[in-house]
């Protein structure tokens, strides 16, 4: 039996970014004892990147914004497959969680006449993003710990302990949810300076991991995105929603290779930027598809009046969400009128004078100069698509953000799926952590509150299977069942560099039958490589530990997006088939389940050779009529099937 601290807590959230902390609060202000963990360190979660801002209906800069346009915006960014109550939650529950970020301490910047200022993102009818310049996931995240700080100072005013309702482990994976029976009794984790095992017990456990970016090659993602949580709730027996919608963002950096994929703000477009190709035409009036042609400006003269007088025209094509902006850069490219490194042109330099560029747009500016030598006040950026944000996650309860099938276990943020539909518009991830990481801690205190009887208990045989599955890549040499014996190991960076390659190859940003055949074929031959995937050295400060870890949660998760993508024979936001290039009105009311065909089992004793996911369809929840009344029905005719339009 393995040595491992234990530690008892009400609460455990896995994750701290904006949805972790946003939950992690809410449940230690209901008193719960919560425990927050995360891979980096404290303040270092994708949150922090975020550059936009928070979209919420405040109507601060258009009066004529409210909570239905919000929600009928994510809707149509969604193409409809939003859980619509999560998305009626998330309109009308963000103003008030910007709010409160405010009398938290956020500074975001403002109106001349001193409110909280909102610019445009595509995808919005109105301004509607509040921000700070182009770093407003620092800011919200500097707020959340500055609460998380007063929080600890209380505690230590009542009992002489910082920590003892409210601690923070920072630098600590968790690699799985524990359970007894059905139900949550705790996480297993290890600390990656020393390797150490530790478990914390708890009845109810908030998976706010984020998103999967780092299975794909070019991304935005860092290093932490290896869909971890996504692979969690698996492994705990809940299903994954909708997994094929991938959102590729429209424009990352294309050069040089080494910043491949970071990303360039949507705000550069939002305050004004234009898309031009290599013949300088601004190619985006040629892509505004059907669904949106009444609302996009037709000409570039009235494009550009819309920045002033947003009343009287109509917003320029490069203000689409970002899936049509993204498949239109990826056919210029395509067509042969890409820039020199292989993406399109991104131009503000002639558009806005260099002063109201650097204070605009500050990080954008520095990352430029800094990792290109470019200026863009004075020449253009060269950018392409990215792997960005996952719309497909955790199937979860749109109130209480509980994952379903599993007793304790919630999910937020990023890794939960449903309140995105097929496409996230920017903006809304922000709002989405505040107002489902909220609605998860609340959720998650309440459950363990309401428990009778005793709390379930961490079975030491759990234990030791979760710690002899952390330690197998040290032991990797030697034969395997059913295959060939004594093959030496396989080295987790090239397995995981395979896999990126072939993500991005073969279920990328246009997908094809065929390709995602061979995708299949490929993550079967890395399973049975990555069962082998073995380490050197011992547990303290080895990294590729760490990545041979990982692999496990990226294999699964590729296999969701992969079987799923096949499947959903359509293309609709974030799923691009270029065999099926059209929506088709009867796949809206489908969702696609990934579950464990063997729930029991874990990769040491499942078939490598087999996939691990198993594939169901389920009917999506009839709209509510009030929700449906907000649109008008020659709208609807475009999205809902036949049926639905009758019912
Ligand atoms: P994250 O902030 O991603 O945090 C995940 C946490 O989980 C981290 O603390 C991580 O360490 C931890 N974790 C992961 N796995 C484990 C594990 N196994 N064990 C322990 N801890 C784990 N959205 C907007 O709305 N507006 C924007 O302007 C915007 N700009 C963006 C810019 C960039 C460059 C990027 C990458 C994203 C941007 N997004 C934006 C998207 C948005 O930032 C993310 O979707 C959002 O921050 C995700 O938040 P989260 O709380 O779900 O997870």
């Amino acid at each position: 039996m393995s040595v491992v601290e234990r530690q008892e807590w009400d609460v455990v959230v896995i994750g701290a970014g904006g949805a972790g902390l946003r939950a992690a609060i809410e449940a230690r202000e209901r008193g719960a004892r919560t425990a927050v963990i995360c891979k980096s360190l404290f303040g270092k979660a994708h949150t922090v990147m975020a550059e936009g801002g928070i979209a919420a209906a405040m109507g601060n800069v258009n009066s004529g914004d409210n909570w239905q346009v919000h929600f009928r915006d994510t809707m149509r960014g969604g193409k409809f497959l939003n859980q619509w109550r999560m998305a009626e939650l998330h309109a009308r529950e963000a103003p008030d969680r910007v709010w409160e970020l405010e009398t938290w301490g956020a500074l975001f910047d403002r109106t001349k006449d001193g409110r909280i200022s909102q610019r445009n993102f595509g995808g919005h009818e109105y301004p509607r993003l509040a921000h700070v310049g182009d770093r407003t996931g620092l800011e919200l995240i500097r707020t959340l710990q500055q609460k998380i700080v007063a929080l600890q100072q209380e505690d230590h005013k009542e009992t002489g302990d910082y920590e003892s309702r409210l601690k923070v482990f920072q630098e600590c994976t968790v690699t799985r949810v524990l359970k007894d029976g059905g139900r949550v009794c705790g996480v297993f984790g290890y600390e990656r300076e020393s390797g150490r095992f530790f478990v914390l017990e708890a009845p109810a456990v908030v998976i706010a991991t984020g998103g999967i970016g780092k299975s794909f090659k070019v991304t935005s993602n860092s290093w932490e995105y290896t869909g971890d949580g996504h692979a969690l709730a698996l492994l705990a027996g809940a299903p994954l929603l909708n997994m094929e919608f991938v959102q590729f963002h429209p424009t990352g950096m294309v050069w040089p290779p080494s910043v491949k994929g970071i990303l360039v703000t949507e705000s550069v477009r939002g305050d004004g930027g234009v898309l031009r190709n290599s013949e300088g035409e601004r190619f985006m009036f040629d892509y505004v598809p059907d669904v949106f042609k009444e609302k996009y400006a037709e000409s570039e003269e009235e494009g550009d009046r819309w920045y002033e007088d947003p009343d009287h025209n109509r917003r320029p094509p490069e203000l689409l969400p970002r899936d049509e902006v993204a498949r239109a850069i990826n056919s210029e490219v395509k067509a042969g009128r890409g820039s020199p490194h292989g993406g399109v042109f991104l131009d503000v330099s002639t558009r806005m004078p260099a002063e109201t560029i650097r204070r605009r747009l500050p990080s954008m500016y520095h990352q430029f100069k800094e990792l290109a030598d470019v200026d863009i006040t004075a020449e253009a950026m060269e950018v392409g698509p990215t792997c960005h944000y996952v719309m497909g996650g955790i199937a979860v309860e749109s109130d209480t953000a509980a994952a379903r099938g599993v007793p304790g276990l919630f999910a937020a943020g990023e890794v939960a799926g449903g309140m995105h539909g097929s496409n996230r518009l920017g903006g809304n991830s922000l709002s989405d952590l505040l107002v489902f990481g909220r609605r998860a801690g609340q959720h998650a205190a309440a459950y363990t509150a309401g428990l009778s009887g005793a709390r379930p208990p961490v079975d030491d045989i759990e234990v030791d299977t979760a710690a002899a599955e952390a330690l197998r890549p040290f032991s990797a040499e030697g034969p395997e069942p059913g295959l060939e014996a004594g093959r030496p190991p396989e080295n987790p960076y090239t397995l995981h560099q395979e896999l990126q390659q072939a993500m991005n190859d073969l279920v990328g940003i246009i997908r094809r039958e065929g390709e995602m055949e061979q995708a299949l074929e490929k993550l079967s031959d890395l399973r049975v490589r990555a069962r082998r995937a073995g380490v050197e050295g011992h547990r303290q400060f080895n990294p590729g530990w760490h990545l041979a870890l990982d692999l496990r949660n990226m294999l699964l998760v590729s296999e969701c997006v992969a079987r799923a993508a096949l499947e959903r024979t359509e293309s609709r936001g974030g799923h691009t088939r270029e065999d099926h290039p059209t929506m088709d009105r009867d796949w809206r009311r489908i969702n696609l389940l990934c579950r464990l065909s063997d729930p029991t089992g874990g990769p040491e004793t499942w078939d490598p050779v087999v996939g691990q996911i198993a594939l169901t369809r389920e009917t999506t929840e009839a709209i509510r009529p009030d929700l449906l009344a907000l649109f008008d029905k020659e709208e609807l005719v475009k999205y809902l099937a036949e049926e639905e339009l009758y019912e």
